[in-house]
């Protein structure tokens, strides 16, 4: 039973982001660029941090410093070998991954995926860079290792604004707001408030992970991973893009579907012949909660994931499938 983990080291890997981020003005809350600053920086503007940390020793590491729109199979290839190993440290509780806001969603699924962590995995962003003179980052990361030192937390999951959301959940819902994120029907696992956590959902303990996904995400080159692409299913939708899709060779299809699933026809036709020549294809809704009920289809639904994150799953599979 966790209940009793007493941690004695957090590992904060710095990936760069907003949190991270500069601008000429203290005032200028959008004109800035994300990740300027090393993840010690960050630590050092942390109110009261020694109180946080209630006796764990911390460490920090530079895994990357990006702007996470430019996030790549790379950097993941990197972060989850880093995380891996500060995970098998025996003196490591918990580590907190400091990301931007624009993909970190995509990030926490992948880490869950390939590492399924019984120890918890703190990921955290801001929505305004450390120049502000109201910036979020020192709080969120100081929410971020109370969270991690917390006794029932496990797995990977994101801090932002107060609230604790799940990797698979979380979705980011707004381009301004402090508050940017929702984990929609499925709502927060908790909140943190004046350095308490207050759980309304347990998280899951993660499965044990076998730790086979990891160990292969780590040695296979990335331009060997599947190439898996998500494809949007609007009005006026055409063939092309699926076409142009199966000609430059992709594995796998995630079809971004509307509504309760339906797709457009010209999609449908031009996936029905992807799958002929041998594309895997999944489908998705791209409606922001919910997931598809009944409504079948000729292609697997992906367990409620949104697009993006089936995009991650499929090429997970597929990679596993391949035994590269
Ligand atoms: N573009 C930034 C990033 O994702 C946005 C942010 O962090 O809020 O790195």
């Amino acid at each position: 039973m966790v209940d009793t983990k007493k941690i004695q080291k957090v590992v904060v890997l710095g990936t760069g982001g907003t949190i991270a981020g500069t601008a000429a003005s203290a005032s200028d809350h959008t004109g800035y660029t994300a990740g300027q600053l090393g993840v010690q920086h960050l630590l050092d503007a942390v109110p009261g941090l020694n109180n946080t940390l209630q006796g764990a020793v911390l460490a920090c590491e530079q895994v990357a410093q990006l702007d996470s729109k430019d996030m790549d199979h790379a950097t993941w290839q990197l972060l989850a070998r880093r995380c891996a190993h500060w995970l098998a440290q025996a003196d490591v509780g918990a580590l907190v991954i400091t990301h931007g806001t624009d993909t970190i969603e995509e990030t926490a699924w992948f880490l869950q995926s390939v590492l399924q962590p019984s120890k918890p995995v703190v990921m955290v962003c801001a929505m305004r860079p450390a120049s502000s003179n109201e910036a979020d980052g020192p709080q969120n990361l100081r929410d971020a290792l109370v969270v991690s030192a917390q006794p029932l937390a496990a797995g990977v999951c994101v801090v932002c604004a107060g609230v604790i959301h799940s990797a698979r959940h979380v979705q980011k819902v707004h381009p301004y707001r402090l508050d940017a994120f929702s984990s929609g029907d499925a709502g927060p696992l908790g909140r943190v408030q004046a350095d308490q956590v207050q759980w309304l959902s347990a998280p899951q303990a993660a499965p044990v992970s076998t730790g086979m996904l990891a160990e292969q995400i780590t040695r296979t080159a990335v331009n060997q991973w599947p190439v898996v692409e998500v494809v949007l299913s609007h009005a006026g939708a055409s063939r092309r893009v699926v076409d142009a899709l199966v000609q430059a060779g992709v594995a796998g299809l995630v079809v971004a579907a509307s509504g309760n699933g339906t797709v457009h026809h010209e999609v449908q036709a031009a996936l029905l012949d992807a799958q002929q020549h041998g594309v895997q294809v999944r489908r998705s809704t791209r409606c922001q909660e919910g997931s598809i009920v009944g409504n079948s289809s000729p292609w697997p639904d992906m367990d409620g994931l949104s697009p993006l994150k089936a995009r991650i799953s499929l090429m997970l599979a597929l990679l596993a499938e391949s035994g590269a």
